[in-house]
């Protein structure tokens, strides 16, 4: 058995996979957000312990630990450095060694969003095709790149489909930069505007649905119950990073080609079918070659899928 761990901007989510790839322990925490990595490492330990009890194993039992994370991640050094949604994580910090210190098996670190595309790719949605861009809607707007069954990196920063540029001039991003495509659909965007019009006197029931559910930030649940029950501010800006998302992937699409695009994240996943539809829609007066739109589809692997794929990283 493997193990694999997602280390999200919210939720670190473990998994422990048989050799047929199938979950036989799963689990759930929230990430830390005060400390530091050390205290992240803590946390990630015991998500794959929990993990590794629901499949009655012990850790160290383990052939190996695969791990998807967000920042610069480098695999051979063991390493990952500015992981800026995560606490006190700027400099360089070797997470492969301290989670081996803690749990025993070698560790091995592949970027998170791209570990969930290969995942996608030879387990789930992405299976009938050869080419495909994974699209990770959440807190950000993460891409993966397969082209003929490979994984496309670049030189370590490809895909950053959420810094596709849909508005020049436009609205300020978290990267810095303005009118990325995130900036518009990135769930921590929306928030922010979300907060800005609610404060200006825009009626709006999504914090109080987020007090209901006793959560402190606008989670894709919040959003689709917002959506649900009609309300405006919510629709406005779902309309919104649906159009971004409609420019920003068809652009995409006119350099690549591909044949399929995954839509995940956290959002992706929890608005499903009908709103992949809309994407889709969204993205036709944009494509060059409008007649033969590649199939979008949403992944199959739901929110595990980074997890699972981070096992994979044992294998190879
Ligand atoms: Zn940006």
């Amino acid at each position: 058995m493997r193990g694999g761990i997602d280390l999200g901007g919210t939720k670190i989510q473990a998994v422990v996979v048989d050799d047929d790839n199938d979950v036989r322990g799963e689990a759930r925490v929230p990430t830390p957000t005060t400390g530091g990595p050390k205290d992240v490492a803590d946390a990630m330990a015991g998500a794959l312990g929990q993990a590794a009890d629901g499949a009655s194993a012990k850790p160290d039992a383990l052939t190996g630990i695969g791990v998807g994370s967000p920042g610069d991640v480098d695999g051979k050094a063991g390493t990952v450095t500015s992981a800026r949604n995560l606490p006190d994580w700027e400099g360089s910090f070797p997470l492969a060694a301290e989670l081996t210190k803690r749990l025993g098996p070698r560790v091995a670190l592949g970027n998170d969003v791209q570990v969930a595309t290969d995942a996608e790719s030879l387990l789930g949605a992405g299976r009938p095709y050869a080419s495909l861009l994974g699209v990770f809607w959440g807190t950000g707007v993460g891409g993966g790149i397969i082209l003929d069954g490979k994984p496309w990196v670049g030189r370590g920063a490809a895909a950053e489909i959420g810094h596709v540029v849909v508005k020049r001039n436009g609205a300020r991003c978290t990267c810095g930069r303005k009118g990325c495509m995130e900036a518009y659909a990135g769930r921590g965007s929306m928030e922010i505007r979300a907060r800005n019009r609610h404060k200006n006197g825009t009626k709006t029931d999504l914090f109080k649905i987020m007090e209901d559910r006793g959560r402190d930030r606008l989670t894709s649940g919040v959003w689709q119950r917002a959506l649900d029950k009609g309300d405006s501010l919510a629709t406005e800006l779902i309309d919104e990073a649906i159009e971004a998302l409609g420019a920003g992937v068809a652009s995409t699409q006119n350099v690549l080609d591909v044949e399929a695009i995954i839509i995940g994240g956290g959002l992706g996943i929890r608005l499903g079918e009908p709103y992949a539809k809309r994407i889709l829609d969204a993205m036709l007066p944009h494509l060059f070659v409008d007649t033969d739109p590649p199939a979008v589809r949403v992944a199959e692997l739901g929110d595990l899928g980074g997890a699972i794929g981070a096992s994979l990283l044992v294998k190879s």
